[in-house]
């Protein structure tokens, strides 16, 4: 047995088999071999196997967003098969007689080249798929295929680091806990397992090629360790523990249907934030009165392309008419800094998160801004939708945003498109925004605070660098003065404020949130409860 130390950014407890997530660069080498027949048969071995992991991931994606977005896994699995492409395979194991993985990779190479030099967008956009599968096929040549996030049983996932692409490619029903060598306690990671509700620990110093996928262990979110091969009393323990929580859980549904009004009777509304429709189950367990935050910038990554309009809106739709009538309030694409999608070829930043992001993109790349606002204002017809848009600095870039949306608007119209004219908001997360909310207000329906930028902009402590997570301080004086000021300029223009950020489930702050006015706190679903028992227990 032995004890690994690391940071909660997600107090549970977990007991299960470890999955090592190893992601050192591979590099294919070059080697002579004698059997070329051999090789052929493991390059059909790495085939079949990488058919079964499409398959999964098909299935999958068509569960969580739609065929549309699954059909790419289905033109994976045909690529795989084709005769061109295995020809040119096989063609250079017998001629050069060389190992597989490095044929496999050449044969990539020069196929997805011979795409991204085509005329057609389609066919240029299929360099990155044949890139895709051969670098698939390569992983499973040399063993790596638990590589690939689908995982047969619930696992805990111990890796390196993770990426917000990573997370949300991965099935969270198998899923039972996270540890991570690096990471910070406010990056989209630590977000993503909070809203997942899966123990998870930062900082862990462990040597990852001693570690054995298989092993068992317990992760513990309140002490924030990781116990490897426990003995049989400390998997008691867990297991006793785990009840306990869960006991602690089932008092806390029998706040389902309640208010949540003090007892001298103000009253503030509890959304809560998701990342993809699929996220809804949790939303409705947990009887969030809304949904105060839909990340939809996770439709974007972990893909290799643009999601598409139709796509977009039938994501969009599904949650909607999910959420029956209460509100869902989308986030236009929040992409750029930690969130990557290499499609968009948003190049390297010397300054990511003061970067080519958010809004900055959508006002530079239209087309883009206009297809997920088709999206939103179709599905809006389904259900109550709002809008909110994010990082937003001046008076000038609300302008051009409304320029846009009346442009969508006209021509949903003329094409016969219902659609209903929603509530639309901003995201206050800049200092400037801050400074500036008065004029704001006038200008939108509602704010919502994103404290996560908010703090890291106002204190200037990069979000993303865990050796700052000790200066991080969401508590700062600056940062609650600056929730009141936004609070009383909106409510003196007759809108309202809700706190979108991580701050916003600080149970430590719940009642001052709650004297200075803010109407709206957005969490993850299962702080939800929580929050309404501290509110129903407030004077
Ligand atoms: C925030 O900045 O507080 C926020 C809610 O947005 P995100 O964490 O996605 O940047
Ligand atoms: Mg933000």
């Amino acid at each position: 047995m032995e004890c690994l130390k690391g940071k909660s950014v997600y107090r549970g407890i977990a007991l299960g088999k470890i999955s090592v997530l190893k992601k050192t660069d591979y590099v294919v080498k070059r080697t002579k071999v004698e059997n070329a027949d051999e090789e052929i048969e493991r390059v059909e071995r790495a085939k079949k196997l990488a058919c079964t992991q499409l398959q999964r991931l098909y299935e999958k994606a068509l569960k969580e967003v739609g065929e549309a977005s699954a059909a790419i896994f289905e033109v994976h699995q045909m690529m795989l098969e084709d005769a061109d492409f295995n020809e040119a395979i096989e063609n250079i194991i017998r001629t050069q007689e060389v190992n597989a993985e490095y044929a496999v990779a050449s044969a990539g190479d020069s196929f997805s080249e011979m795409f991204a030099s085509m005329d057609d967008d389609y066919m240029r956009a299929r360099a990155a798929d044949i890139k895709d599968i051969s670098e698939r096929l390569v992983q499973n040549l040399a063993g790596n295929a638990d590589n690939d996030l689908q995982f047969a049983e619930p696992v805990i996932v111990v890796a390196d680091d993770l990426t917000p692409s990573e997370t949300v490619q991965m099935d969270k029903e198998k899923i039972l806990a996270f540890v991570t060598v690096h990471g910070s306690t406010n990056s989209h990671t630590a977000i993503l397992a909070r809203m997942m509700n899966i123990p998870a620990l930062i900082g862990v110093n462990m040597d990852l090629e001693k570690l054995k996928t298989g092993m068992e262990a317990v992760v513990d979110g309140f002490k924030g360790e990781m116990i490897l091969e426990p003995t049989e009393e400390a998997k008691k323990a867990a297991f006793t523990k785990i009840s306990e929580e869960k006991e602690k859980a089932n008092l806390l549904l029998e706040l389902k249907g309640k208010e949540n009004r003090t007892r001298s009777g103000k009253k503030i509304e509890i959304y809560a934030n998701i990342g993809s429709a699929s996220d809804v189950g949790y939303v409705l367990e947990n009887d969030a009165g809304g949904i105060g935050l839909f990340r939809s910038e996770f439709l974007y990554i972990g893909r290799n392309e643009l999601p598409g309009e139709e796509e977009q809106f039938q994501a969009y739709k599904q949650v909607a008419q999910n959420m029956a009538g209460k509100k869902v309030i989308i986030r236009t694409l929040d992409i750029g800094a930690d969130k990557q999608a290499d499609y968009l070829k948003l190049g390297k930043e010397e300054n990511p998160a003061l970067g080519y992001r958010a809004i900055r993109i959508c006002l530079t790349q239209p087309e883009i801004f206009k297809a997920q606002l088709r999206a939103i204002f179709r599905a809006s017809a389904y259900g109550n939708i709002s809008i909110m848009y994010p990082m937003i600095t001046s008076v000038e870039e609300v302008k051009r945003i409304q320029r846009i949306v009346t442009e969508v608007k006209k021509e949903l119209y003329e094409c016969d498109i219902p659609y209903k004219d929603v509530e639309e908001g901003i995201m206050i997360e800049t200092p400037a925004a801050v400074m500036i909310s008065d004029e704001l207000a006038e200008m939108v329906d509602f704010f919502s605070i994103g404290t996560n930028d908010l703090t890291q902009y106002t204190l200037a402590i990069d979000r993303q660098n865990e050796k700052l997570d000790s200066f991080y301080k969401p508590h700062h004086k600056a940062i609650l003065k600056m929730i009141q000021m936004v609070v009383d300029n909106s409510h003196k223009a007759g809108k309202w404020t809700g706190i979108c950020g991580e701050l916003g489930a600080d149970m430590e702050l719940t009642e001052t949130f709650v004297k200075m006015g803010v109407d709206e706190l957005s969490v993850a679903p299962s702080a939800v409860l929580k929050l309404r028992k501290i509110i129903r227990e407030m004077k």
